[in-house]
């Protein structure tokens, strides 16, 4: 017994995948990433294709995904990494490993629509 607490096990997983297709109708052969090893529609023939095999690049969220999320959701430099929940840090996570922190801006102006666009029905 070391005394400290193992807290790994709660920790949230940024599931991201990195899959490889190949096309059983026309050969094409492509990648993709995402955050579940689904199926894709090939980009020459438009039918749905299994992933021939994958990369599982899924890494547990760190203090760094809550810090990030929180300062592009607060805009603030200094934002403690509380003002983020886990789903904010695995979506920021994801983000990143999809092509970076500009993509979670995209989500959160998307959300932001969304809200106001729910409201204006409600009206
Ligand atoms: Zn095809």
């Amino acid at each position: 017994m070391t005394g400290s607490q193992q807290d790994e096990q709660s920790q949230p997983i940024a599931q991201w995948f990195r899959k490889y297709y190949e096309c059983p109708e026309c050969g094409e052969s492509w990648t993709d990433e995402w955050s579940c090893a689904c199926n894709d529609h090939c980009p020459g023939c438009n039918i749905e294709c299994e992933p021939e095999s994958w990369e599982d690049l899924s890494r547990p969220v760190t203090i760094e995904d809550y810090l990030g999320a929180a300062r592009l959701m607060t805009g603030s430099k200094n934002a403690p990494a509380s003002a983020a929940t886990d789903e904010d840090a695995v979506a920021y996570a994801q983000a990143v490993l999809e092509g970076g922190e500009c993509r979670f801006l995209e989500l959160l102006r998307e959300a932001e629509f969304l809200r106001h666009f729910n409201q204006e029905r409600q009206r």
